[in-house]
Parts: C-alpha cells; structure tokens; sequence
C-alpha cells in the first residue's frame, strides 16, 4: 500500500453514523470556508478526486502538478485527523465521470461554486440534474454585485474603480471612513529599482515527508515528459508548510514589499515579493486571513496597501472579469474564436513532439477564448521553453520559471509578456504556455492576465493600453541590462521592436489618450529609422522562431 493510502487508512475515522458529503475541489482546500466550515467533522465526509486526465491536459511544470497533488493528499490527512470522513478517489477522466457513482452511493454531493470554469463546464451535467449542489465559494472577499455596483455592468472595467469601493466595503486601511494615510494608493511610491540593499529574502525550504515525496516519484515516473525542476524542498504541501511561508513573507517581505514592488534583478528571483499566490489559489492560505494580517502589521503603509491592493484589488478584480466575459468568450467587440482542444503553449515546436492533450471528444472541453485586438499571429519562440535568445532579460526570466515555477509580476508583465506583445505572438498560445509554466496558473488568473493585461487581446477592456515598452523602462527597473550582451541605450533589439509596434498598430491605437505621446514621437521618427525597425522586427521574430540566438553586430540586429 503507498504511504499516503496507509496514512489515510490510519487516520479514517470509524465507520458510522449519517454523514453529509460534500466535494471539495482541487483548489478548494480549507475546511474554514463554506459547508466544510459549517458542519462538525463527525457530520461530514468529503470526497476527493486526483485526475491524471487533469494533469496531461496541458505540458504543466512538474512543480505544478506536485504542488496541486501534494497539497490535496495532505488536504485529505488533515482532515482525516480531525475526524472528518475521506473518500479519496483517483480516476482518470472528467471529474463529473469520478464523482457520478459516488453521488448514486452517496446522494448528492455539495460543493462551492468552481473558480475554475473548465471545472465548472466538466460538472454541469451533475450540477443540471442535482447530484452535485452547488453554493457559493466562501474564499472570495467580494460578490459579483458589488463588481457590477463598483466597476460598472458593461465593460470598460478599472481596478481602481473596484478597489476603492471594496476598500470601502471592507473597511480594510479605512480610518473615520478615509483611506489611511489620505490616499487609496501608493503606487507611485512603489516604484524604486533595488541596488541590493536590503538583502532580498531567502524563501523557507521544507522538509517533505513520506507522503510528498510518493508524491515527488508519482510525478516524476508518471508525468516524465512534463518540462520544468521539481524540487519538493521548495514546495509547500501541509498546512504546517502553508503557515510557515505566510509567516516568512510578513517577516521577510512585508517591509520592503511596496518600495520595492516593480524591481526585478538578476540576483534574487523573487525579491520581496510573497510567492503566497500557489496557496492562495488552492485555498491553503485564505485570501481573508492575509489581507487583515498585512493591513494590521508592523510595515509602512505604502507596503501594506501595495500589497493589500493586490489581493483585495487586482486578484477579485481579474476574477470578476473572466466570470463577467465568461473566460473572453463574450467581449464587446463580438465573441472571439474558441479553441476546440487546450494548447500546448508552443511545446510541439520546440520538442518536435505534439502534446497528446485531452479535450473535444467525450469530455468536449474546450481549449479556451483567442482573442486578438491587434491580430497578432505569431508562434510563441521556443526562447519561452529555454532556448537562448541572447537577450538576457528573456533568458534570465525564463531560466527561473523553468527552475522555480514561478517568477514575480513585473517579470511576467514587462519581460515576458511585453517580449511576446513586441513579437505579434499570439495571445492564446502565450496564456497557454503561461497556464502551463506557472504553479499559480488556473484559467480565471491566467487568462484576464494575459489576455486583459499583459498583451492588450482585449483591448480596453480592463487596461487602458499595452504594457509595452522598449529596453528603457528594464534598464531602469532592473540589472539585466549590465549582463546583456546588447546595450540598452544603444543597440537593444527591444529598441526597434517597440517603435516597430506602434508603427504596426498604429490605427488601432490611435486616439488613446494614454499613446498620444509616444505616437507623436513614432510620426517623427526619420523614415528611415523606422524602414530599420520594420526590417529588425521580422528578422529578430524570424531568427527567434527558428529557435536562433541574437548577438550585436549581426545584420539581425542591425538592419
Ligand atoms: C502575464 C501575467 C500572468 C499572470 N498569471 C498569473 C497566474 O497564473 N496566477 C496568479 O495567481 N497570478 C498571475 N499573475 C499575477 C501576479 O503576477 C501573481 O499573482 C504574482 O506574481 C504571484 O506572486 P506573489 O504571490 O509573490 O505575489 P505578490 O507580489 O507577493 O502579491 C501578493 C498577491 O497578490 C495577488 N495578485 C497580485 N497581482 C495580481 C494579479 N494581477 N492578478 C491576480 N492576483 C494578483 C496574488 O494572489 C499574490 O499572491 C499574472 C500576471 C501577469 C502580468
Ligand atoms: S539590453 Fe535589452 S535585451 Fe539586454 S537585458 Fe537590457 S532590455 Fe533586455
């Protein structure tokens, strides 16, 4: 018997007595929030389901699939030992084929409303016809009534907009019914370039036990293709773990967390940022929990909102919007094309392999909304799967998502997605390789942030232009640039490829107030130069396809 399976057994409860079922979601792991929170442990049972169905849909970093495994078997002991019975089921398939036969056995099964809409379509048969009983999810801070009230019915939707009206609802950073320190955000104090002082952080290791390693082997023999280290020592699995890394991230991150926020470097991955989003995605650290600890710690103010306004702002806001537009699919300007089975982020072109992905067929899940406000079409470089590029910003930042799983926002935003944006990639293809990379990634987080924010595929939806920019704004925020074999000041590629951009989408763009400025600047540049920018952009797109490396001084780089 494996480890987990004896320690299961171990700690069952006996048999007997009359229990109510519930099923608790993959990422629904706490027994505080909703029916599991309700009831005593010796009324309930609740069911869990492991699907290596789930797990191949898509090329998922192996620390990924560890991080979601290791956490629900430890989910399932947890509660055990508090007495609560545990039906743990592996079943590979559609969960709505695992939980069927249990709810005949057992009658119908409550559960809290999926965050994740792909679970949500897999369940709707058994929701339809009342086996599964579904009400709300009890980890959110904020309803979709107060989103419509804040943000407005109809999309254009804005943040700030949203936070203010929660903050306000909430009462978090609130004195006498104003925000603390006068001002709802410190954004623009946030914004410092890190010289190495203060030490970044180092991230807790832990130990893991019997039952995360069987875990560590099951993912390494039965998901081998998966890419991306797996490294169980910086894995968080038990509620232990989950408690000692909220603890470090208020100890170590929180005092530095504001000024700091925007910095990215070569010498420390994470910086002071809290790598919490893996737990709190899962439900192992409540998003309630953090935002009351962080609002009330012994950190300046401009880091507590900063980060305050990331979870009770930015992350509801970005669920809001994939419920409201369900998943990009219903969008202003129409609805946009379906993919009919999940992408593989670009992984058949660099490993000359297809992804056998499930989807379409008996489980007739689809692949996810492609949007494409600019008509951007380009494949994703395999330089995203770790094939040099020569541009040491892309490469650092893909290095330490291949290690780690994970890299911070400014990272995702300004060096991945921005690189993408530049190239044309294709929106689709670059949310499906971030939905495979990233431990955090499921389609409510990933898709508003790389289709609403980080590639402007919706257009203005929830931004109110690209976040694109040339080697200025890394140069400034980072210290990539000092081991880059480019100059930014003088023959960066990013140069070129942001007026190359503008030039492109310069129809679509104009009249937005926001690129008046750098667009005006476009209609100045030299007819020349910009001959040379259009000339760099499909020589670079060409050269990073084929998977080739960049260097100054080849006609490459300068046209
Ligand atoms: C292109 C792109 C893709 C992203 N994909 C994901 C994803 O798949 N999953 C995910 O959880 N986040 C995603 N984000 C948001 C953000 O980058 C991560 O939540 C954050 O980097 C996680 O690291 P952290 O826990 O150290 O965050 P911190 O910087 O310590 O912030 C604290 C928390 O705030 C929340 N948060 C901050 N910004 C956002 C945001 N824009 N959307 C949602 N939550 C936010 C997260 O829960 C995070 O844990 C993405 C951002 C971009 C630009
Ligand atoms: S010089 Fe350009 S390519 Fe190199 S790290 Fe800086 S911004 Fe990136």
């Amino acid at each position: 018997m494996s480890a987990f399976r004896q320690a299961l057994a171990e700690r069952q409860p006996s048999a007997g007595g009359h229990r109510r079922w519930l099923y608790v979601a993959y990422d629904q792991l706490s027994h505080e929030i909703g029916p599991l929170a309700e009831a005593a442990p010796e009324e309930v049972g609740i069911v869990l389901v492991e699907s290596p169905w789930k797990g191949r849909r898509r090329p998922y970093h192996k620390q990924k699939l560890a991080l979601v495994l290791a956490n629900q078997r430890q989910f399932a002991l947890e509660q055990a030992a508090r007495g609560v019975a545990v039906r743990y089921v592996v079943h590979d398939g559609p969960y709505r084929e695992a939980l069927a036969p249990l709810a005949a056995e057992l009658g119908p099964l409550a559960m809290m409303e999926p965050a994740e809409r792909e679970l949500r379509a897999d369940l709707a048969p058994l929701v339809d016809d009342g086996r599964l009983e579904v009400v709300a999810h009890g980890g959110w801070l904020t309803t979709a009534e107060q989103f419509r009230d804040a943000a407005g019915a109809e999309p254009p939707w804005r943040m700030d907009a949203f936070y203010r009206a929660v903050r306000r609802a909430t009462g978090l950073l609130m004195e006498d019914g104003k925000p603390a320190g006068g001002k709802y955000s410190f954004d623009a104090e946030n914004r410092r370039r890190w010289p190495g002082e203060p030490p970044a952080p180092e991230p807790p290791r832990f130990t893991p036990d019997a039952v995360t390693r069987e875990v560590g082997q099951l993912v390494t023999q039965r998901f081998a293709r998966h890419p991306g280290k797996l490294d169980l020592e910086a894995l968080p699995a038990t509620a232990g773990d989950a408690a000692r890394l909220w603890r470090w991230a208020r100890a170590e991150c929180l005092e530095s967390f504001g000024p700091y926020e925007d910095a990215m470097s070569r010498r420390s991955s994470g910086l002071f940022h809290t790598r919490i989003s893996p737990l709190l995605n899962l439900h192992r650290l409540l998003p309630r929990r953090v935002v009351d600890e962080a609002a009330r710690a012994e950190a300046p103010l401009a880091s507590r909102e900063g980060f305050v306004r990331q979870v009770l702002g930015w992350r509801e806001f970005v669920r809001h919007v994939h419920r409201e537009t369900d998943g990009f699919r219903r969008l202003p300007g129409g609805r946009p094309a379906v993919r009919e089975r999940p992408g593989d982020g670009g992984w058949e072109r660099w490993s000359g392999e297809p992804w056998p992905a499930a989807g379409g067929g008996s489980d007739a899940l689809d692949g996810g909304a492609s949007p494409s406000h600019l008509g951007a079409r380009a494949a994703l470089p395999p330089a995203f799967w770790g094939e040099p590029s020569g541009l040491a910003c892309l490469d650092t930042v893909v290095a330490d998502v291949w290690r780690e799983g994970w890299s911070h926002h400014i990272t995702r935003l300004m060096v991945l997605a921005n690189i993408a944006t530049l190239l044309d990639v294709r929106p689709r293809e670059l949310t499906d390789w971030f939905w495979a990379a990233y431990v955090d990634a499921y389609d409510w987080v990933v898709e508003p942030n790389v289709l609403g924010m980080g590639t402007f595929a919706a257009g203005e939806l929830m931004t109110t232009k690209p976040y694109v920019s040339g080697a200025a704004y890394i140069h400034r925020m980072s210290d990539y640039c000092a081991g880059c074999r480019f100059d930014p000041r003088r023959d960066c590629p990013l140069r070129r490829l942001y007026w190359a951009f503008l030039d492109r989408h310069r129809e679509r763009l104009a009249g937005n107030p926001r690129l008046n400025g750098p667009l005006a600047s476009l209609g100045r540049r030299p007819a020349d130069e910009r001959r040379r920018d259009r000339a760099l952009f499909a020589a670079v797109r060409r050269r990073l396809r084929q998977g080739g490396e960049l260097a100054p001084g080849d006609p490459v780089t300068e046209p």
